[in-house]
């Protein structure tokens, strides 16, 4: 088959690969009904983290089951699924206690940006729809697969509940996926923070009652006049600089909590600080799998449209343009049509 491999920062080929096949019994092949390019994959791309030489790009995935290890008992071939980024046997002690994404046999999930992958641990990993979704579902079940759980998570690790305020650093697609996360947990105020129209524009879509453009210390003291000088009950940071993380500690009122799913790139904490801040702060690959089920409920019964995310859809064969227009912020986020 033909998939995606990057060779090195801003190269990536639409090229010729093995098909993927079952190696261990516990795998799963699943012939993609769509797939996308995550923020995350431009890091890489970017050259802003070590690669070593060509690699399977892609994790976010859903589609039909077309082949089954012998150990595989929850999936069967016919069967819609969509998995985690995190492969997770959901059995283990920090698979029970909801943090699949921190496994004791956790992998990452990699070549989904591709016509048909192998999951790995395919029990633990994949949730099945009941029945198989209609064409138009599927943008919004493919964003449940990692950027609106990991905004979820983010809203999750924040603790926002009914009646929070809530700071969502990062107008990226997993913060926008964050706002809407905030709005169903029952956020009643939602700060954006946005420099960008159109970005505004989702995010107010997404339920943001708020907009500030300002950043760093000017953004720190909007928040504190919009929040009476209290600051937020819960803080999403979905970026990953120091200049963020800086933003969203500051902004958060002396107890509450900060969710943090922007992979930290030459972030450092200091000891002091921290311990007079008195913030909660909770991080880390998301724990897609523990919110699946319900997501994908959202989904199906029409109550979320997360897939309003993608603004840019490409067949999988320009997925180096997909990759180009993320990358001069042309896109938020891009489809890829199998
Ligand atoms: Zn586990």
């Amino acid at each position: 088959m033909f998939a995606t491999v990057m060779h090195s920062p801003g190269d990536v080929r639409f090229e010729q690969v093995d098909d993927p096949k079952i190696v261990k019994p516990t795998d799963a092949i699943l012939k993609l009904s769509a797939t996308c390019i995550c923020g995350s994959d431009l890091w890489p791309y970017r050259g802003l983290q070590p690669s070593s030489g060509p690699a399977h790009m892609g994790h976010e995935y859903c589609g039909v089951v077309v082949e089954v290890g012998r150990d595989v008992r929850t999936v069967r071939p016919g069967q819609f699924v969509v998995g985690s980024f995190c492969i997770s046997d959901n059995t283990c002690p920090h698979c029970a206690y909801g943090f699949q994404s921190s496994c004791v046999q956790r992998e990452f999930m990699s070549g989904a940006q591709a016509p048909y992958a192998r999951v790995p641990l395919a029990d633990g990993t994949l949730v099945a729809t009941a029945e198989m979704p209609a064409d138009d579902l599927i943008p919004h079940l493919l964003a449940t697969s990692d950027v609106l759980g990991t905004g979820w998570y983010a809203a999750d690790a924040a603790g926002v509940g009914k009646g929070s305020t809530v700071v969502v650093v990062g107008d990226g697609a997993v913060g926008l996926m964050g706002v809407l996360s905030a709005k169903e947990m029952g956020a009643e105020r939602i700060i954006a923070m946005s420099r960008h129209k159109d970005r505004q524009a989702l995010a107010t879509g997404f339920g943001a009652t708020d907009i500030v453009a300002e950043r760093g210390e000017e953004g720190v003291a909007r928040i504190n006049e919009l929040t009476r000088g209290v600051g937020a009950d819960a803080v999403l940071e979905c970026v990953g600089t120091q200049e963020a993380m800086s933003q969203a500690i500051d902004c958060c009122r002396p107890g509450g909590s900060i969710g943090y799913v922007g992979v930290p790139h030459g972030v450092t904490l200091e000891g002091q600080a921290m311990f007079f801040a008195q913030r909660r702060m909770l991080g880390g690959p998301a724990t897609v799998r523990r919110f699946l089920p319900d997501l994908i409920d959202r989904v199906l019964t029409g109550k979320i449209e997360p897939g309003k995310v993608f603004d840019l859809t490409l067949p999988l064969a320009e997925v180096a343009e997909g990759y180009r227009a993320m990358d001069d912020r042309l896109a938020i986020k891009t489809l890829l049509t199998v």
